[in-house]
């Protein structure tokens, strides 16, 4: 079986996923040196009359996406069951499965972490994981203050140190900055334009084939 000392997990709708979550995941992977980054597909309850893929579709692209990158891999364990998960529970059952050695790591754009003080008991998702935030163009942090001074003594020098203790840790790292998002691919769609490099090939090939987004 594969080694599993290091786990990231990078949650998120991925309606589609798209080049700016997969960058960051290969980035991350590396400077956490973790065995895998799994991207973890949220459920998202169908907003009536909005385009949107549904959970079968959006695993499908992900699935296409990770699986020509080693250390990539899709944890779909959120869209098994029926309604939308909190994060802090999805942890618990991680938790439980991997023991309390290892180390785990979320990793969060900057935006959902401005949000973080809104998720159901985020103080103990310190207990069960580190945390790792990405500096995402046009999304400067904002934090409640909560959340700075919950974060402030958590916070280690590197990513590279996230491998010493199992959770609790705190970093915000930078990586390559693209401007992309999901929104803007879905409008593109929409609008009959490429998205051409934007998602990887197997994506594009799956929205042309199902008709998404127009
Ligand atoms: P939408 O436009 O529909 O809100 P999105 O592009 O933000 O979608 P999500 O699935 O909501 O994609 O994002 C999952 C995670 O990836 C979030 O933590 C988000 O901050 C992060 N993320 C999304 N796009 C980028 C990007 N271009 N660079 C870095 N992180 C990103």
């Amino acid at each position: 079986m594969a080694k599993r000392e290091h786990i990231a997990l990078f949650g998120g709708t991925f309606d589609p996923v798209h080049i700016g979550h997969l960058r960051s995941a290969i980035e991350v992977r590396e400077a956490l040196a973790a065995d895998e980054l799994c991207l973890l597909p949220n459920h998202q309850p169908p907003l009536r009359g909005a385009p949107g893929a549904d959970s079968r579709q959006r695993l499908a692209m992900v699935e296409a996406a990770v699986a020509p990158e080693p250390g990539l891999n899709v944890d779909a364990r959120e869209l098994r069951r029926d309604e939308p998960s909190y994060t802090v529970d999805t942890l618990r059952e991680l938790r439980g499965e991997l023991g309390a050695g290892p180390a785990l790591t979320v990793v969060i754009g900057s935006d959902a972490f401005n949000n973080l003080h809104h998720w159901q008991q985020w103080r103990e998702l310190f207990s069960l994981a580190h945390l790792l935030v990405l500096k995402r163009p046009g999304h400067p942090l904002s934090a409640d203050d909560a959340v700075r001074d919950e974060v402030a003594p958590r916070r280690l020098a590197g990513p590279s140190q996230f491998a010493m203790a199992a959770s609790g840790g705190f970093y915000v790292m930078e990586l390559i900055q693209l401007p992309i998002s999901a929104t803007d691919i879905r409008r593109r769609v929409a609008e009959g334009k490429s998205i051409r490099y934007l998602v990887p090939e197997a994506v594009a090939e799956c929205i042309d084939q199902q008709d998404l987004y127009r």
